[in-house]
């Protein structure tokens, strides 16, 4: 079987900018001393306080669990006293419930930080309630809780893991410097999801713009014949889990499915390390890796990072703001989310912070369409992206509807490659939460 050059139908090359970041080794971030977790940070049901104002806490503890299927327990991040409990606004714009802790400098670790055992001895409902005390939630920027995909793939009979490596957005280097510090982390939790399946063999896909990090992979793989690392020709939204099945096995998921639908599971390569973690070390994921980069910040960063910590706190230790920033984006610069202040937090689900220049966050004109097709061409999901945008900004939902408009996945590659500028990611998005709201009304 082929495994380089790989790719699929549609998308787009963009420029990069990784170089800011690429060559820099992940450093520590600087203590916090505040950090305010937020209860729900994944998808799923939100988690109910498990402290309160005036305990103390340990690095590890468990503050924040919910009884739903859907959804995983938080962790606290540092030691010291829950100072309060604040509603704030998550990356991703949802106000939730923040446990606020102040840091007593120690980082006393919690007596439940311990290694699980080893994994020949781990039966697969070990593995599961590993994955979900230690908070594990995808760490590419979905949240999805790692133990309830195991369990709706397992029953789907999945054959086949797809390691996602590819970090297909812009700027983004976190993924990046993970495989290539820690390729035996990554393996080591591609071997456990291996057995939790029952299976013998597992892709690592990466694309050959982090060719460094496809050989430190297979330096770490030598006399390895079970897993096998997918080189990927680079394009957006390669990362994207049903092109990248598409890519690496040719098959091509359904619309309106999911990749168990074709016996696939497709997990984050830092989602599999920070399983690793879990079981090596006993690891609840309480931090990540996270790139703090952009023409707007003096010193762009691969930092480790403590969820809870502001993005302020960042900033200031990536030198601050080199003039007047333009936008601040939380996750890639396609599918990121816009921030309005820095005292948000990170949450597991948050892959880097984006300084743009005032210059590049500039409004852009908008023309008509001149029928160029390029956005037609572009589209991974095989859409009309002009007619289902022409739709929706007649609110002509039902047409919109018609023309598939809930398959798109939001990418932004129209938008992109647009001449005209139109605003088609944005509209089709709308119809979306038109069609989805209708179809709960009726
Ligand atoms: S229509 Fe949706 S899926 Fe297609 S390119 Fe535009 S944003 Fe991406
Ligand atoms: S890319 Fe823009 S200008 Fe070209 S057909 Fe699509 S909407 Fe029209």
């Amino acid at each position: 079987m082929r495994l380089d050059n790989l790719t699929f139908k549609g998308g787009i090359h963009v420029k990069d900018q990784k170089e800011f970041t690429k060559d820099k080794s992940v450093e520590k971030a600087i203590e916090p001393s505040i950090v305010k977790i937020p209860l729900h940070q994944h998808v799923g049901a939100p988690c109910k306080a498990l402290v309160k104002k005036g305990d103390t806490v340990k690095v590890g503890q468990k503050i924040g669990d919910s009884e739903a299927t859907l959804t995983v327990p938080v962790h606290s991040s540092i030691s010291g006293e829950v100072i309060g409990i604040e509603k704030l606004y998550t990356p991703d714009g949802y106000k939730v419930d923040c446990v606020v802790i102040e840091s007593d400098g120690l980082n006393e670790v919690d007596e439940s930080v311990k290694p699980k055992g080893k994994l020949e001895s781990l039966t697969g409902e070990e593995i599961l309630a590993i994955s979900r005390e230690a908070g594990i939630a995808g760490l590419g920027g979905a949240a999805f809780p790692l133990h309830s995909k195991f369990t709706t793939s397992l029953e789907a009979g999945i054959d086949t893991i797809i390691l996602n490596g590819s970090e297909c957005e812009p700027y983004l280097t976190s993924d990046h410097r993970v495989m290539l510090e820690s390729p035996e982390k990554v393996i080591y939790g591609l071997e456990v999801m291996m057995k939790y399946f029952g299976l013998n063999s597992g892709y690592i896909a990466v694309e050959d713009n982090k060719n460094d990090a496809i050989a430190s992979l297979k330096e770490s793989l030598k006399g390895n014949d079970s897993i096998h690392v997918a080189s990927l020709i680079t394009k957006f939204p390669q990362g994207e889990s049903y092109r990248l099945v598409d890519a690496v096995i040719g098959r091509k998921v359904p619309q309106g499915g999911r990749t168990k639908d074709v016996k696939s599971f497709v997990t984050n390569v830092c989602t599999s390390a920070a399983l690793a973690e879990a079981i090596l070390d006993g690891k609840p994921l309480y931090e990540r890796v996270v790139t703090v980069t952009g023409n707007g910040l003096k010193e762009p960063k691969n930092l480790m990072v403590k969820i809870g910590t502001s993005i302020g706190d960042l900033i200031a230790q990536c030198g601050g703001f080199k003039g007047t920033p333009g936008k601040i984006i939380a996750g890639g610069p396609m599918t990121g989310f816009t921030q309005f202040t820095l005292d948000t937090p990170i949450t597991k689900g948050v892959t880097g912070i984006i300084v743009l220049t005032e210059e590049e966050a500039a409004p852009v004109k908008t023309s008509p369409c001149i029928k160029c097709g390029k956005c037609v061409e572009a589209c991974p999901a095989y859409l009309l992206p002009l007619t289902i945008s022409a739709y929706s900004l007649k609110d002509m939902y039902d047409e919109a509807e018609s023309y598939n408009a809930l398959a798109c996945i939001e990418c932004g590659s129209c938008s992109y490659i647009c001449p005209a500028k139109r605003p088609l990611t944005e509209s089709i998005a709308h119809a979306k939460r038109e069609i989805t709201a209708q179809r709960k009304k009726s």
